[in-house]
């Protein structure tokens, strides 16, 4: 039995872990922690996540844990991810990466980590989406230079980075599939007399409102016919169930860095 802790325990996305995990065959929920300063240490995270009491009080510290958990799935903020990534490599503890808007150093942290342990990283871990990133990629390769790509997402209001960490993936999915260089072809920003829109360009577009949970959509336009990918979480389950089944998936790996793509055998 595969021994979880979640960080960021408290969030939207740890209370939908939690209660997956708590309800998961194959894996023992054991803990999760959240920012030391949180209002919710010490509560109980069975109540927290609507299951009623389960015995297990949120804690404070990743180090509190240590030596009763094998995998952390972290949904948490980049600073955090990027120190409990250090702290899994030096324990070989696996690890789940959920978080998004990692800065430059702090996925080097997350990359170096993989040296030492197996940890699976992704924007988003729904089926559904991954699916999409293997959608978007034939589409790519198979219209090519012909159409315009547009690629635009939907988020609740308190969703901190844009694009969303799933839009670039989607991004990225394509640039690899057409060899471009999504740095050099991406537009995050239109203002003004903009002028031409470039052959090779990646548009982005972000939408934050209400409650959103997540939704993306690809366009690809062409002259005459237009082909839209489209990808609607309704909740954070999908995301939840799917971080539960890379961290079993994981349990069997050796040292490295994986995708959701891996885990689903569609890389
Ligand atoms: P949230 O703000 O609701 O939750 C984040 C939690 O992390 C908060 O409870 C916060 O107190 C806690 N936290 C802050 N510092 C911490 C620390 N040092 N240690 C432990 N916990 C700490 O956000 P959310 O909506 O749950 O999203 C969390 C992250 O997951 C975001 O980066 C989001 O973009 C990402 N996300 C990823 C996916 C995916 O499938 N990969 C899906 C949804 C959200």
């Amino acid at each position: 039995m595969i021994r979880i802790a979640i960080a960021g325990g408290a969030g939207r996305m740890g209370t939908a872990l939690v209660k997956v995990a708590h309800q998961a065959k194959d894996v023992k929920l054991v803990g999760a922690i959240d920012h030391p300063a949180s209002n919710k240490i010490s509560n109980d995270i069975g109540e927290m996540a609507g299951l009623g009491k389960i015995g297990i009080p949120m804690t404070g510290s990743i180090e509190e844990l240590l030596g009763t958990f094998d995998t952390l799935i972290d949904f948490s903020t980049p600073e955090a991810t990027a120190t409990n990534a250090a702290i899994c490599a030096h324990r070989g503890l696996t690890m789940v990466v959920g978080t998004t808007g990692l800065v430059k150093e702090q996925l080097e942290a997350v990359r170096s980590a993989a040296h030492y342990t197996p940890i699976c990283m992704a924007s988003n871990f729904s089926t559904g989406v991954n699916l999409c990133f293997k959608l978007a990629s034939i589409t790519a390769k198979v219209l090519g230079d012909e159409v315009d790509i547009e690629i635009s997402e939907a988020h609740h209001r308190d969703k901190v980075d844009s694009p969303s960490g799933t839009a670039l993936a989607l991004g990225a999915s394509v640039t690899n599939a057409l060899n471009r260089n999504l740095d050099d072809v991406a537009i995050y920003r239109r203002a003004g007399l903009i002028g031409e829109r470039p052959k090779k360009a990646i548009g982005f577009s972000s939408i934050r409102a209400g409650d959103i949970v997540g939704d993306h959509t690809i366009l690809f336009a062409g002259d005459g016919e237009l082909v839209e990918i489209t990808h609607r979480a309704s909740n954070r389950l999908a995301f939840a169930r799917g971080a539960v089944r890379a961290a079993i998936w994981l349990n069997q790996k050796s040292a490295g860095l994986y995708d959701m793509q891996d885990v689903l055998g569609l890389s």
